[in-house]
């Protein structure tokens, strides 16, 4: 049975001893809840990696890093490669945000090798793609889109299914309270979706995600559509009660499709 991805993004934050906190919190929740049908992970700052991957040795739930190098080793200060994040239990890693492309400069073809890394070491790399507010108003989202997603697929050797999952996140909705209404994700992630199967990409294989102000009130309707296979949650994942209650979402829209 596919399986709804709900991860959570941490970004900056938070503190060392709220870390922790919240981690068991939402670890014992992900565990009670248990199922086939929805996979929870969570995106921790660098520096809580270590420790998380004792805390999670046992645990159904997937670690992953927010960011990966794209090089391997060497004079690159500062940077952190994905053989590092494999050793410190990553499963998954989150590349291409749209904090990253705007605030740090990444380009299209960073963002590609830094996909092409996470894969060569065994990482899952989460690749996030979206347009901006203007871009959406001129109609040219799916452009924008396409392209992201194209200039990745160039950049690797073999097409990866099952070592690809895709988030698509408009910008306009990221931390901002907004959302793309479930109709306007869902056109875009079909979308998604016939670029790959044009690209020879076995779809079935690459979950495409919604991020962008997911909370616990618009989490079912957004997951229930046929081609969002869940949710990268930014602020809810810093409230246990938020994250866990979009996981029960997940776990309602994947009973009902079992259902079916
Ligand atoms: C994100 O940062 O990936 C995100 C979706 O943030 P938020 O849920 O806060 O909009």
């Amino acid at each position: 049975m596919p399986t709804l991805f709900v991860i959570g993004n941490w970004k900056l934050n938070p503190t060392k001893a709220e870390a922790v906190a919240l981690l068991a919190a939402l670890e014992s929740g992900a565990r009670a809840r248990e199922s086939e049908g929805v996979t929870v992970g969570i995106a921790p700052p660098f520096v809580y990696l270590g420790a998380f991957q004792n805390r999670l040795a046992a645990s159904p739930m997937l670690l992953g890093a927010q960011d990966v190098s794209e090089f391997e080793c060497g004079a690159f200060t500062g940077e952190v490669s994905a053989g590092m994040l494999v050793e410190h239990g990553c499963d998954f890693v989150i590349v291409g945000h749209s904090e990253r492309r705007q605030r740090f400069a990444e380009s299209d073809a960073t963002v590609a090798r830094k996909v092409a890394a996470a894969q060569s070491a065994g990482l899952m790399p989460v690749l996030c793609v979206g347009e901006t507010l203007a871009e959406r108003e001129q109609g040219v989202t799916l452009d924008v889109v396409s392209r992201q997603v194209g200039v990745v697929l160039d950049a690797l050797d073999e097409t990866p299914g099952g070592r690809l999952i895709v988030a698509y996140e408009p910008i306009w909705a990221i931390g901002t309270g907004r959302t793309a209404t479930p109709e306007m994700a869902e056109a875009v992630h079909a979308a998604i979706r016939a670029l790959l199967a044009a690209r020879g990409v076995a779809v079935e294989a690459v979950p495409i995600l919604y991020g962008g102000s997911v909370n616990a009130g618009n989490a079912e309707a957004l997951f229930a559509m046929p081609s969002i296979d869940g949710g990268l949650v930014g602020g809810a994942s810093l409230k246990a009660d938020e994250f866990l209650a979009i996981v029960d979402a997940a776990h309602a829209v994947s009973a009902g499709s079992a259902a079916v």
